[in-house]
C-alpha cells in the first residue's frame, strides 16, 4: 500500500491547532458582531472568470496560483478554488441585489481559500482567513474604521504590537499618468531588472515597486511616489483617512510602496506586519478599497472597502512568541467522567453520561472494560475535576462523587447528580488555585 499523506502545501489541523484557530474566529465573530459586519458564507469554488475579471488576469493570484478544477461544464464553464474572499462576496453582492439593502452592506467571513504558490514556512496551498468587507461606502471614515476593527483583532488574539502600514494608490483619474512615470523611470534600467521585475514592467508595473528582491531595493527608493501624483479628491481622501485614523488613535506608517497584489484596488491600500518583518514576503494582513469592482463584475458602479487576515500565520506568530499560545488546548478536559466498580457495567456509565451530558456537562463514560484503578488513572489524565463512581449504592439510587482536585467525596443522589456537578465546576472555576 502506498503511505497517503496530505497534498503538498497543505496540512492537517489537529485539535489543539484546530482550537487555536476556532479562538481566532470567535473573536473574529464576536468583533464583527460589535461592528456591525454580518456573516455571509460564499461557495468554495465560482465560475474561474470571477477571479478572472475581478482580481486581474494578470495578477500572480491567477496567472500562476490560481487552483483551476479541471471539470468543465456543458455551459463552457470553469471552476476554480476561491483564492480570495473578496471577488465572490461581491459576486453575491450583485446577484442577490444588494444595492437595495441599506448601504454599505457591512460582511464577514472566515473561511479557507486556495492557492498554488510554492510552498514554504506561513505560505501554504491551504490557508485561512478572517475577511471583512464594507460595500456602498465610499469612506473615508469607513476606512478608518475597518483598519481599527483589523488592528483590534490582532489585540485581541494576543499580538499587541502589530503594524499598520498605509498607502494610497489613487484610482482611474491618477494612476494611469502615475503608471507610465514608472515605466519611464524604470525603462532605462530594464536591462538591469531581475528577470521577474523585466516581465512585470509593461504588464504590472506596479509590482516592481513591491519587489522583494534585494537587487530592486535602491532603484526603488528613488521611484516616483504615488502620494505625490495623487489627483485632488484621491490626495483628500488620503489625508482624511490618516485625519480619522488620529482620532481614533491608531498608528500607521506610510508605505509608499505598498500596493498590495491584486488588480482591483483603489486609494486606501493597507497592510499589517509585525514589527521588524516589514521587509519580509510575510504581511500578517492586508486590505484595501475596490472602487471599481462591482461594476468591473457587472454590477452598478458602488464602492467598497475590506481586509483579509491570514489566520496561519497569526498562529504561526503566536506559537513562535509563547509556544502554548498557539495552541489551545482549552475545552478538552471533561468535567465529569463516569467509572464504575463492576469492569462489565458499561452500559449504566453510558446512560448517566449520556443524562449529565444532557443536561450540559461535558461527561465522559469510562466505556472500557478495566478494573476501577485504571478507570481512574485515565480520568487523571483526562484532567477531569470529577469523577462519578458507579458501585453498589446504586441499589438505592446514589453514587459517589470524588472531587479529584479537592481529594474529597460524598455520597450523591442520582437525581442530584448534574446539578452538583454545575455548582461544583462554578467555584471550581471561581475559587481554583489553577483558573
Ligand atoms: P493577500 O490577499 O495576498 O494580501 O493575502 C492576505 C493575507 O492572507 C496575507 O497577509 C496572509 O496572512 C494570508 N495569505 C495569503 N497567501 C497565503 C498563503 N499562501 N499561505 C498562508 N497565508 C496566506
Amino acid at each position: 500500500m502506498p503511505t497517503f499523506r496530505a497534498p503538498r502545501g497543505t496540512r492537517d489541523l489537529l485539535p489543539d491547532e484546530r482550537a487555536a484557530f476556532r479562538r481566532l474566529e470567535s473573536i473574529a465573530s464576536d468583533l464583527a458582531r460589535r461592528y456591525g459586519y454580518r456573516e455571509i458564507e460564499t461557495p468554495i469554488f465560482e465560475d474561474a472568470a470571477v477571479f478572472e475579471r475581478g482580481v486581474g488576469a494578470v495578477t500572480d493570484v491567477v496567472e500562476k496560483e490560481l487552483f483551476r478544477i479541471a471539470r468543465r461544464t456543458e455551459e463552457g464553464e470553469s471552476w476554480a478554488l476561491r483564492p480570495e474572499p473578496t471577488a465572490g462576496i461581491v459576486r453575491a453582492y450583485i446577484e442577490h441585489g444588494m444595492q437595495t439593502w441599506p448601504q454599505p452592506v457591512k460582511l464577514m467571513m472566515t473561511g479557507p481559500m486556495f492557492r498554488h504558490d510554492r510552498p514554504q514556512a506561513g505560505r501554504f496551498r491551504q490557508f485561512w482567513q478572517f475577511d471583512i468587507e464594507a460595500i456602498g461606502d465610499p469612506g473615508p471614515a469607513i476606512d478608518a474604521e475597518i483598519i481599527e476593527l483589523g488592528r483590534t483583532f490582532y489585540r485581541l488574539a494576543g499580538l499587541d504590537d502589530v503594524q499598520v502600514l498605509l498607502n494610497s494608490i489613487g484610482d482611474a483619474a491618477c494612476r494611469p499618468a502615475y503608471v507610465a512615470a514608472l515605466i519611464a523611470y524604470y525603462e532605462p534600467h530594464a536591462a538591469q531588472l531581475p528577470a521577474l521585475e523585466r516581465d512585470r514592467l509593461h504588464r504590472n508595473p506596479l509590482r516592481l515597486l513591491d519587489s522583494k528582491d534585494p537587487a530592486m531595493a535602491e532603484l526603488n527608493g528613488a521611484a516616483p511616489r504615488i502620494t505625490d501624483r495623487l489627483c485632488a479628491p484621491c490626495a483628500a481622501h488620503f489625508q482624511a483617512v490618516q485625519d480619522h485614523l488620529h482620532a481614533l488613535d491608531v498608528g500607521y506608517r506610510l508605505e509608499p510602496g505598498l500596493v498590495r497584489g491584486l488588480d482591483y484596488y483603489t486609494r486606501t491600500a493597507f497592510e499589517f506586519f509585525i514589527p521588524g518583518r516589514e521587509g519580509g514576503q510575510q504581511a500578517l494582513g492586508g486590505g484595501g478599497r475596490y472602487d471599481g469592482l462591482v461594476e468591473l463584475l457587472g454590477g452598478r458602479p458602488t464602492p467598497g472597502i475590506g481586509f483579509g487576515l491570514g489566520l496561519d500565520r497569526i498562529v504561526l506568530a503566536l506559537q513562535a512568541r509563547e509556544p502554548a499560545r498557539g495552541v489551545d488546548a482549552g475545552g478538552a478536559a471533561p468535567v465529569a467522567v463516569v467509572v464504575g466498580a463492576d469492569p462489565e457495567a458499561t452500559a449504566i456509565r453510558l446512560k448517566v453520561a449520556t443524562d449529565l451530558r444532557a443536561a450540559g456537562i461535558a461527561a465522559r463514560a469510562d466505556l472500557s472494560r478495566r478494573k476501577l484503578g485504571k478507570q481512574f488513572e485515565s480520568a487523571a489524565k483526562d484532567r477531569a475535576h470529577f469523577v462519578v463512581i458507579i458501585g453498589d449504592e446504586l441499589a438505592d439510587g446514589n453514587v459517589q462523587l470524588k472531587d479529584l482536585e479537592a481529594g474529597s467525596q460524598q455520597l450523591v443522589a442520582l437525581s442530584d447528580l448534574a446539578r452538583k456537578l454545575v455548582s461544583g465546576e462554578r467555584s471550581h472555576r471561581h475559587g481554583g488555585a489553577d483558573h
